[in-house]
Parts: structure tokens; sequence; C-alpha cells
């Protein structure tokens, strides 16, 4: 039996983000979002840390193991539940491609979900996650499926 990609495509792991987790270059920003959530759902925190702009403040005063030990307590008790992406807009004149994306999480009972517009930015490798403003899952706006990134970030900053 194959196994289902987490990012909810229906497509198996294998023909979806599992081919970019075994070292292939996702082709965009989506992609590469989508590949970063099937990460965290799978533990595959190397690949999470090779996906980091190397601007991320995460990358800052951090080595791979000692981030990743973090990472990995943190998530130990969340379920990646599903991904749902919002929006996305192309590479703007900074260099950056945008998703918004809303991703359902839960620790036991209790809702950790929540919807962030997400940077991106290609280092000549590939794309990489750069940066993100985050509103949990009480503060989005509804309805999820016509948010805009223009109406995300309006209630996000203000
Ligand atoms: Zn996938």
């Amino acid at each position: 039996m194959t196994r289902r990609c987490p990012c909810g495509t229906g497509r198996g792991l294998a023909d979806c983000c599992g081919r970019y987790h075994a070292g292939e270059e996702p082709p965009d920003a989506e992609t590469l979002m989508r590949s970063r959530f099937s990460a965290y759902a799978l533990g595959d925190w190397p690949y999470l840390w090779r996906t980091l702009h190397r601007s991320h403040v995460d990358r800052r005063g951090h080595g791979f193991s000692s981030w990743a030990e973090h990472v990995a307590a943190g998530s130990a008790a969340l379920q990646f539940r599903k991904l749902l992406v919002i929006a996305t807009a192309p590479v703007d004149h900074e260099g950056f491609a945008h998703v918004l994306f809303h991703a359902d999480i839960r620790e036991g009972k209790t809702s950790r979900s929540f919807a962030e517009h997400s940077r991106f930015a290609h280092d000549g490798d590939g794309w990489r996650y750069v940066d993100g403003v985050m509103l949990e899952d009480p503060h989005v706006p509804r309805p999820l499926a016509s948010l805009s990134l223009q109406r995300f970030d309006e209630a996000a900053l203000g």
C-alpha cells in the first residue's frame, strides 16, 4: 500500500513531496511550502533545515543539531492534519514569492491551527523559506477559501 502524502494532494508520498525530501528541488515556492508541511508531519528535520533560507532567524546562532532538537521537541505532540494553500503571488520586486496557507494542527484535543503568509526566495540552488506572518486560527478572517494575501495582511498587521 502506498502512503498518501501529508500535504493533502491525494497523491502518494513518493509521487508528491517525497521526491523533494529525497533531494530533488521543488520547482516553485508553493511546492516547497507543501513539502515543508509534509516534512513537519514526517519529522524530516534535515529537509526543514536544508530549505530554511540562510537569512532565516533560526539560522542565526544555531547549528543543525541544536535546532533539530528544539523543533523535534516542539512538534512531538502535534498532529499535522491538513494543509490548505489559499493564495500565492509570484516573485515581487524584492525577489520574494508569497504563499498564504492554513495548517490544521492539533495537540490532543487542542487546536494549534494557524494561517501564515510566508515569503520564499530562490538562493541559486532552490526555493527556501525566508519568513512569515502568522495568525492563530481564531483570528484568521473567514471564509478561508476566498481570503486574499492583502486581506490577511490587513488582519495580521492591523
Ligand atoms: Zn505532498
